[in-house]
């Protein structure tokens, strides 16, 4: 823990404890919502935050086991609608302002995809906006997996995580109004991909909602994508291409991340570009946003985790210790950015 670090966090004022903080420096302000909203600097070096505010594991991790129930989401299949169905109904359980963006695509193998992209909105009218980004269909072929290269792979990790953790924030925003916009999109058709091929075949989700945003004049200040954020002992490096296109935002999240006790997943090291989601964010919606993907060549020689692309990415490599990690990082990001960012 980083226990000698001072402490910025963001609290209810409400929530009786944190009067109780030994001499925290408070600075009020009134926020739309007519909540009062307090910048804490604990003197003790004690994270505190509001029960609501707490990013919850078991819910993450009950929402990755609830995808894998469908089974495989390989667009065209049953399982996918299935799940896609589930979950537009959940974030609608959290906002009014859920938009399904349906598509037809081409995958490389010349078979046309039926996808969806989902988006749920939180405070819309607001202009000071950020975005979380994961995809949440899975790769048809487990073709890093030598038993099983034609079996379609379950996604624990390589999809679900990262919807699961934005699920648990819609639910946190839902309780919690936020002085910002926060929109959260689910990628579909990001994991057809031709393995030997060209990078584009990826993606295939992400660069239609990039060239067609479903929103008129759509501004964010930046994004933030999730792509396998649930294995055990994830490693977060500082990828390529969020380094060149949003490093100050790289910089705040891992800030974030080292400032709460997480440091032994947001590693301080730059490693290559990877062609994710983000890339197509960055070059054609032109919104500023990084990735924290679990990809480290220095432990693993493919870079991702043994278990990506095979059969193994099942419910057992998950570790809500990580979902922890990367959904607490995101709740103080969210929740330390001001109506005037
Ligand atoms: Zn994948």
């Amino acid at each position: 823990m980083a226990n000698q670090q001072l402490k910025i966090i963001v609290g209810i004022t409400l929530v009786a404890y944190i009067s109780a903080c030994n001499t925290p420096t408070s600075k009020p302000k009134q926020n739309n919502q007519d909540t009062v909203v307090n910048l804490i600097v604990d003197t003790n070096h004690q994270v505190h935050l509001s029960q609501s505010l707490s990013f919850s594991a078991d819910s993450a991790f009950a929402m990755i086991e609830k995808q894998l129930s469908f089974g495989p989401r390989v667009p065209n299949s049953k399982a996918h609608l299935a799940c896609g169905d589930f979950l537009i109904e959940r974030l609608k359980q959290f906002t009014p302002d859920v938009i399904v963006q349906p598509a037809t695509v081409m995958a490389y193998t010349g078979e046309s995809l039926k996808i969806r992209n989902i988006m749920a909105r939180f405070n819309k009218e607001k202009t000071n906006r950020i975005v979380f980004f994961a995809h949440w269909d899975t790769r048809p072929f487990a073709d890093r997996d030598p038993a099983h290269p034609k079996k379609p792979v379950l996604g624990a990790d390589d999809g679900a995580s990262g919807v699961a953790i934005l699920l648990e924030l819609a639910r946190i925003l839902a309780l919690n109004p936020p002085e910002i916009g926060v929109d959260l999109v689910l990628f579909d058709g990001e994991d057809y991909g031709d393995a030997g091929g060209k990078p584009e075949t990826y993606c295939l989700g992400s660069q239609y909602w990039a060239k067609n945003i479903p929103v008129p004049g759509y501004y964010a200040k930046y994004g933030i994508l999730l792509d396998m954020v649930g294995a055990r002992n994830a490693r977060f490096c500082k990828e390529g291409w969020s380094m060149k296109f949003a490093p100050t935002i790289v910089d705040k999240v891992w800030t974030t991340a080292h400032t709460l006790g997480f440091g032994h997943y947001f590693i301080m090291k730059k490693i290559d570009p990877i062609t994710d989601d983000h890339y197509f964010v960055n070059t054609l919606a032109k919104i500023p946003t990084i990735d924290i993907i679990n990809h480290d060549p220095d432990i693993h020689p493919a870079g991702f985790g043994s278990h990506w692309h095979t059969l193994n990415d099942n419910i057992d490599i998950i570790d809500k210790n990580t979902l922890l990690a990367v959904g607490q990082t995101l709740v103080h990001i969210i929740y330390s950015e001001s109506a005037n960012m």
